[in-house]
């Protein structure tokens, strides 16, 4: 707290991303990275990038990449929007789209916990809508009447933490039913094992699907991410971001990511590769007392049927693997775990059933 802080400062509740430990041996799967690495074009690419050319500023408009993921969605590059990251562009989101006055923005009690962050940071009034007990988002509480259009509604899908995917039509009609405010699906794990909702645009004015390439890409650290959405909700955007920074991807990232959306082979090969080691790190677990959520991410959720999940993962911790852990309504006796490569998970599990032996 300090005095010379702006008044909202101190009001503030920052999202708290998973631990970046340095510990020997590091197993890190607690933020739901790809252990596949990015493309090797991207790396060659950014590599190239490297250049005297530095000195000038990017292309503000960035038109390599937005023509090259409107190339991969059949759309037009002005309904592409890029991020620094997805991050970026939801803050950017609940700017452009959510700040309505008084009537409060819809998202389901467990889902992506940035997306309340941002409703404090932009004084966003928002209304809780419980998932069903087995987690899965029932469409009715979306489609039926109310008192109060909402601000406009947001969830992941697949659902994080969840993992759990829910079906285009169920999207089509929220998108359809509430055609006054955005409808914003954030795809950041789409592409192990779920349908884009990029599909339903040309039908949907109102809807905004925002993907990463964080996860699928492989290149968290790169910070990239993309909105598609229609014209009219792109110059939103992009009004927003202009007034804030004309510049937010480097050129080093552009051409990065450009050749990573470019490089279907290595894409299909690493997404499969992660969700054939899911399955047999879901039934593993199972083998090993969990219940574990059906999931359509690079991730699992998965619940012990006797033991503590916040003891459970300190005792990983001790063996130098990171999983993560929410203290959070509903979920705090679950963990997330990311799926590492076959022998990762089997280090995994490995010692797994020597913590919960003892
Ligand atoms: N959406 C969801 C659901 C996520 O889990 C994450 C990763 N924490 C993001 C968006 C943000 O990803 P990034 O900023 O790396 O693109």
């Amino acid at each position: 707290m300090s005095a010379l802080w702006s008044d909202h400062v101190a009001g503030l509740v920052p999202y708290v991303p998973g631990e970046q430990a340095r510990i020997p041996n590091l197993l890190k799967l607690n933020t739901n990275e790809n252990p596949y690495g990015p493309s090797p074009k991207a790396l060659a690419a950014m590599q190239a990038a490297i250049s005297d050319d530095l000195r000038l500023y990017p292309d503000y408009q960035a038109l390599g990449l937005r023509r090259a993921v409107a190339r991969r969605f059949r759309l037009e590059p002005d309904q592409v929007f890029l991020g620094n990251g997805s991050d970026e562009i939801l803050a950017h989101v609940f700017n452009a789209f959510f700040r309505r006055g008084e009537r409060a923005l819809w998202l389901p009690d467990v889902t992506y916990s940035f997306y309340r962050t941002y409703c404090r940071f932009y004084n966003v009034p928002h209304r809780l809508i419980p998932l069903a007990d087995d987690f899965t988002l029932r469409i009715g509480d979306y489609t039926g009447d109310t008192d109060q259009e909402p601000a406009g509604i947001i969830f992941a899908n697949p659902n994080a933490p969840t993992g759990c995917a829910l079906d285009l039509g169920s999207i089509a009609a929220i998108a359809q039913t509430r055609p006054d405010c955005v409808v914003v699906i954030d795809e950041a794990y789409v592409d192990f094992g779920a349908e884009s909702a990029a599909s339903l645009l040309e039908r949907y004015p109102n809807l905004v699907v925002v993907h990463t390439l964080s996860k699928s890409r492989s290149l968290a650290g790169l910070r990239v991410g993309y909105a598609l959405a229609s014209t009219e909700l792109i110059d939103g955007l992009l009004r927003v971001k202009d007034s804030f920074n004309s510049y937010p991807l480097d050129q080093v990232a552009l051409a990065g990511a450009q050749a990573a959306i470019e490089d279907e082979a290595w894409f299909e090969q690493t997404c499969q590769a992660v969700m054939q080691s899911r399955e047999k790190l879901s039934a593993d677990l199972q083998t090993l007392g969990f219940s574990v959520l059906p999931s359509s991410t690079n991730f699992v959720f998965a619940r012990h049927r006797s033991q503590d999940a916040v003891v459970i993962a300190r005792r990983l911790r001790d063996h130098g693997i990171l999983v993560r852990h929410f203290q959070a309504p509903r979920i705090d006796d679950y963990l997330r775990i990311t799926v590492g490569t076959p022998e990762q998970c089997q280090r995994l599990c490995d010692t797994l059933k020597s913590v919960l032996a003892d």
